[in-house]
């Protein structure tokens, strides 16, 4: 364009640095489109918020970029590389990490087991490296279980490392979820309604640890039908709906759009 270079190379250089781009992604399920060419970004060094009402796409937009669900159209950028249609351990590595809406059940296992089978792609599991890399792989092994118990201690649940993870309540669950995906050491972190169920108090300590990763730098994209809960956190929020984005702007101007509440009305409200 015309503008001088001097005045191009006074743009800030991480004005739109995505941490997650898509383009076009699609996914259908029989005769129903739940995902519908969605562009959008999160920019990185956000606390991006996902809503829409129920049956509006977001977490199947979730599976769709954590690689849970292969796309049937449109494409997935993770760190300025494209990750579209891989598994979701291969989009760990590149640096996006995902939560469940409802997390998996953990039978059999204390809660620091639990938090162990998150990191990614540990050297143990493969075999070559026991024979020829053997303390490299205790050596990585100490190191998980050293960071698992830093982070246990961070979201103060060191009480609960030995309980079978079944025994725990909803929101503590969530918790070590939390704690479990921060193991494999995410750039960005999509949480699937971390408060759906949790009570009002460790909502707030989740509040406050999401912060407090945030200012660290992990960059979230975050899904919540607590309004009070994701207005509260992030900017900006990302409108679903139909599968579709609706819109996207601050927390100020989602509430006060037309649209928005057209959708919810029209979605039945509630998720
Ligand atoms: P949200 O998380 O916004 O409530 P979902 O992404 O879970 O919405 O669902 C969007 C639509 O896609 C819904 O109509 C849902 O029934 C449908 N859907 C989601 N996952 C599947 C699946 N695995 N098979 C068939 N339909 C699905
Ligand atoms: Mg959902």
């Amino acid at each position: 364009m015309s503008e001088p270079a001097a005045a191009r190379s006074e743009e800030p250089e991480e004005a739109g640095d995505a941490v997650l781009r898509t383009e076009n992604l699609r996914k259908t399920f029989g005769g129903l489109t739940a995902t519908d060419d969605v562009t959008m970004e999160v920019e990185r060094g956000t606390i991006t918020g996902m809503i829409g009402p129920n049956g509006a796409g977001k977490s199947t937009f979730f599976n769709l970029v954590s690689g849970f669900y292969e796309p049937d159209g449109g494409s997935v950028v993770v760190n300025g590389e494209e990750t579209t249609g891989m598994d979701p351990h291969e989009v760990t590595e590149h640096g996006l990490v995902r939560t469940f809406q409802t997390p998996r059940k953990l039978e059999g296992m204390t809660v620091r087991e639990a938090m162990l089978v998150g990191p990614q792609r540990q050297l143990g599991e493969s075999v070559i490296p026991l024979f020829t890399q053997p303390d490299a792989v205790a050596a990585e092994e100490r190191q998980n279980l050293q960071r698992a118990e830093e982070l246990l201690e961070r979201f103060e649940i060191t009480h609960l490392a030995d309980q079978p993870a079944t025994d725990i309540s909803g929101g503590q669950l969530k918790l070590v979820e939390l704690a479990r995906a921060m193991l494999a050491e995410p750039d960005l972190l999509l949480l699937d309604e971390p408060v759906a169920g949790v009570n009002p108090t460790l909502a707030n300590k989740l509040k406050a640890i999401i912060r407090e990763l945030h200012e660290d730098g992990i960059t979230f994209l975050i899904i919540e039908h607590d309004m009070g809960f994701i207005m509260d956190l992030a900017d900006p929020i990302v409108v679903l709906n139909q599968g579709a984005v609706l819109m996207e702007g601050s927390p100020d101007e989602v509430k006060n759009d037309d649209r928005v509440v057209e959708a919810y009305l029209g979605g039945g409200g509630g998720d």
